[in-house]
């Protein structure tokens, strides 16, 4: 429920609403806007009878809030969210192109990358160094030494750091090094994981579970924010559907529908989306025109000799040519593509 208060309402009027929603086991959420101050209720799991609400005074109107993920949800927060990472934004009409290798795998490999993306306009740089394996006799990622060579890579480059965390007995090793803590599509749904994000303040980045309808991935994006963390970016990495011919379906429709429903920044992976190398590039314009706020590529300098996703990792050549043809887009899509 949305509570809008007139414009004439005094702070006195304001702090009975407020006591009243606590009263009934809510939470008041002050939602200050330029033209409209309203109070948002959180915490009720079903509709909630507003009568009581109703005669109370200073109260312009009532809205019933339709969607269960409140905090992700437009309907309290009508502006795009824009997150700022070390001064790269993320949101609204930024297009942010996140890039570098599945896996970190050496210190030349991850440096030589970054280099190169940043060359072409990458504004982050990602790379794994702890690795979420299908087997466990694949190579799981080198740990500590590769988020070790991803600050030197940043220090060289000036990129921010995107890597995953695979479990909560990480974090606190992986906060030390990440700009963006990226959840992975198996983790979407790890709760424990999700709610101890929420007390922290460093953005992160929520891949979409491979089975996982969009309200679910909404709502794995609402524990984050009801823990206190307004810094979640959204990835869209593709679901596991009937067709064998890509490692998965890309959905870019639900890009758009969550720009619709949500003011949470959406990124599209169409590497893990496609898991093909000729189908990076044209996924990548299409997530620009389906209203996307930029991608995230797997980018890597040999890419046959990649020891993890080979078959989808472009060359830091393709890449640049990538760039260029979405620098080129961007004015028709208005977004803004450095
Ligand atoms: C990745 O980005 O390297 C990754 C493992 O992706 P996902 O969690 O989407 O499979
Ligand atoms: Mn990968």
């Amino acid at each position: 429920m949305l509570i809008v208060m007139r414009n004439d309402a005094t702070d006195q009027q304001i702090d009975l609403v407020m006591a009243k929603i606590k009263n009934k086991g809510f939470t008041p959420l002050p939602l200050p806007g330029t033209q409209r101050t309203a109070i948002g209720v959180v915490g009720n799991e079903s509709r909630i009878d507003s009568s009581e609400f109703e005669i109370l005074e200073g109260i312009k109107e009532i809205i019933h809030v339709s969607k269960p993920y409140k905090l992700a949800g437009r309907e309290f927060f009508r502006n795009d969210t824009i997150i700022n990472v070390e001064g790269v934004s993320i949101g609204g009409r930024n297009f942010t192109v996140i890039a570098g290798p599945c896996s970190v795998e050496s210190r030349e490999q991850i440096i030589k990358t970054a280099e190169l993306v940043k060359i072409s306009g990458a504004g982050l740089l990602r790379g794994g160094a702890f690795k979420p394996r299908t087997g466990p006799y694949s190579f799981q990622g080198l740990g500590k030494k590769g988020l070790e060579y991803l600050k030197e890579a940043k220090k060289i480059s000036g990129m921010p750091i995107v890597t995953e965390l695979m479990h909560l007995k990480y974090l606190d090793l992986v906060m030390e090094y990440a700009d963006v803590i990226q959840i992975g599509a198996r983790n979407m749904q790890n709760y424990d994981l999700l709610q101890e994000l929420g007390a922290i303040k460093k953005p992160v980045l929520l891949k979409r579970g491979m089975a996982a309808t969009m309200e679910e991935f909404l709502l794995a994006a609402e524990y984050i924010l009801n823990g206190g963390n307004k810094n979640v970016i959204l990835c869209e990495r593709g679901i596991r559907t009937f067709e064998r011919s890509t490692r998965n379906t890309l959905d870019l429709s639900i890009v758009s529908l969550i720009r619709e429903l949500s003011h949470l920044p959406v990124i599209v992976d169409p590497s893990h989306g496609t898991g093909r190398r000729s189908l990076v590039a044209p996924m990548s314009f299409a997530s620009m025109a389906c209203g996307a706020s930029g991608l995230m590529l797997e980018v890597h300098p040999d890419p046959k000799n990649a020891v993890s996703d080979a078959a989808q990792s472009i060359t830091p050549e393709e890449f640049a040519e990538i760039m260029s043809k979405l620098k080129s887009m961007a004015m028709i899509f208005d977004k803004i593509c450095p």
